[in-house]
């Protein structure tokens, strides 16, 4: 039997789609040179890095993946904070909004929860690379 799934949504900060459906939050991919492309589906639960994808749908290691929302087809990209990083929003149960940073590099993990300018939860083993860079960035951007 399936547990039941937590009832977090996950938004497009463009248009504020619904990117979760059932247990996947579902992307439009593409690699940084626009040779491959085609839909990656992520685990919903922060911090975890399993996904799906077509077999015929592989990037290498460090390989930059440019992540699109499926509806508007916006570049999910976190240009103020870091291009490296794809922002989308969460909404918990409590109907909190929160924002939500990951790696685009594949193999790359490192997720962060954000709330106003504080990092709520980070997640994998490549995030303490970003920590500094990222909270004054955040800084600099609330400071404007
Ligand atoms: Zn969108």
């Amino acid at each position: 039997m399936k547990t039941e799934p937590m009832k977090v949504h996950y938004l497009c900060p463009n248009c504020r789609s619904y990117l979760r459906v059932w247990n996947n939050i579902i992307f439009t991919v593409k690699s940084a040179e626009g040779k491959k492309q085609g839909l990656l589906l992520l685990n919903p639960e922060v911090g975890n890095y399993t996904y799906v994808s077509h077999p015929s749908l592989k990037f290498f290691e460090s390989e930059k993946v440019e992540f699109f929302c499926p509806v508007c087809f916006s570049n999910l990209t976190a240009k103020q904070i870091n291009e490296n990083l794809v922002k989308i929003i969460m909404v918990d149960e409590q109907l909190h909004e929160f924002d939500i940073y990951f790696s685009k590099i594949a193999g790359q993990h490192a997720t962060f929860k954000i709330a106003q300018d504080n990092i709520i939860e980070r997640h994998g083993e490549h995030s303490s690379s970003y920590v500094n860079y990222f909270m004054s960035k955040l800084r600099e951007n609330l400071g404007e």
